[in-house]
């Protein structure tokens, strides 16, 4: 059966056309059960290759978090990424794939024993840390681990806020980075994380002068160091156009080439940025109902099994399959499955009006969405194909 897709010339802004056409494909020749998410490799091979290229001396560390797929995790391998981890869960899937600990950082500040243990046994080797609590941890298990400090740096503009949890202020950022000489580990860098989808290019530059400052500071005492992590943030479109990749990491580059010394190693983390636009989440329209002045969608995903990020207030894009000529559009509200009234992803909606049954394809989803996920109330997880 062939099904019908009212596909706007908004939605070819938002992903590319050979991701949707892939996808349409995908869906002529299967038979479907939902929900799943369909992942366009081309397209992350795409963005791979063009993260960090414009930025001298970097390395890119994917952030597993953004989509701990094993399948994708397999396919960032060959393309020779990095990878960015904060837990045992994360570094067992690695290990699965043999992924040499050279190619994996933590820098998630507070970790737990379990994990440095078993980090020290696989040889990871670099850490961030924002507390001399982390640094006595790292002494006892990894001794001599090369670690890099979180500075704190506003998130206004980024939709999806992190600061308030991490990171701390220059001086303290710079006795933290005597502690942990004197403790015996490598002070090697600074690190900070400028909030995901970031679309404030300034953050960045702000970020930058911040963690300069901290350099000199230390370069001043005679700690000399050489790695600059600039974290992840890089944002992808979901409903409107954002800042590129290319601009904000040439706007980077600049400001590195100025400011800091010619020799200096860059960590980039990605997550969002590698994943996000490449993943089409596949749903069905379970029930429609009229409560009062609103017209509801309900689909078979939702706030707790992929669409956890809605709460924070990402606004996601639509394309429903469409039986009828149904070319008049309305505005809805789309919840999802579950019996909690929390479970609404979105409202004032403008889509044209698709039948209980019919597919309902949500765009940029690839990341931070099965793997944020719960089966509550028995509603599965969408499982990643890759295309
Ligand atoms: C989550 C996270 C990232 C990835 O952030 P994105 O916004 O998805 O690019 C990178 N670094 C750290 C430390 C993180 O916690």
């Amino acid at each position: 059966m062939l099904r019908s897709f009212k596909v706007d010339k908004v939605h070819a802004n938002i992903v590319p056309e050979s991701t949707l056409f892939k996808t349409l494909k995908y869906l002529d020749k299967k038979k479907i059960e939902t929900p799943f998410l369909l992942i366009d490799k081309e397209k992350v091979k795409e963005k791979s290759l063009m993260i960090g290229s414009h930025i001298m001396n970097s390395k890119v560390f994917y952030a597993v978090k953004a989509n701990p797929d094993i399948e994708i995790l397999r396919f960032l391998d060959k393309l020779k990424l990095g990878f960015e981890i904060s837990s045992e869960g994360e570094l067992e899937v690695l290990s699965k794939l043999r992924i040499k600990p050279e190619r994996i950082i933590s820098s998630n500040p507070v970790k737990s024993l379990k994990f440095l243990k078993m980090a020290a046994s696989y040889g990871v080797k670099f850490f961030s840390y924002d507390s001399p609590e982390e640094v006595d941890k790292l002494v006892k298990i990894i001794p001599r681990c090369n670690v890099y400090v979180r500075l704190s740096v506003p998130n206004e503009g980024s939709e999806w806020p992190l600061s308030k949890k991490f990171g701390v202020e220059l001086e303290d950022a710079l006795s933290l980075l005597f502690y942990a000489k004197d403790k015996g580990l490598n002070p090697s860098g600074i690190t900070f994380h400028v909030g995901s989808q970031c679309t404030n290019i300034y953050n960045w530059n702000i970020a930058l002068d911040k963690a300069r400052a901290l350099w000199d500071l230390a370069e001043k005492k005679k700690i000399r160091l050489k790695l600059l992590n600039i974290g992840g943030g890089y944002p992808i479109r979901y409903t409107k156009n954002v800042i590129t990749v290319e601009t904000i990491e040439k706007n980077v580059n600049s400001l590195i080439y100025d400011r800091f010394p010619k020799d200096i190693e860059v960590h980039i983390e990605p997550g969002r940025a590698v994943v996000g636009d490449a993943g089409v989440l596949v749903t069905s329209l379970i029930g429609k109902a009229k409560r009062g002045d609103e017209d509801w969608l309900y689909i078979d995903v939702g706030v707790f099994n992929g669409l956890m990020e809605s709460v924070g207030g990402i606004k996601y894009s639509y394309i429903v399959e469409c039986n009828k000529q149904s070319k008049h559009k309305k505005l809805w509200t789309i919840a999802g499955p579950s019996c909690d009234s929390f479970d609404v992803i979105d409202r004032n909606v403008t889509l044209p009006e698709p039948d209980v049954n019919n597919l309902i394809l949500i765009l940029s989803s690839g990341a931070y969405t099965v793997s944020y996920a719960s089966e509550f109330n028995g509603f599965s997880i969408p499982k990643t194909i890759l295309i």
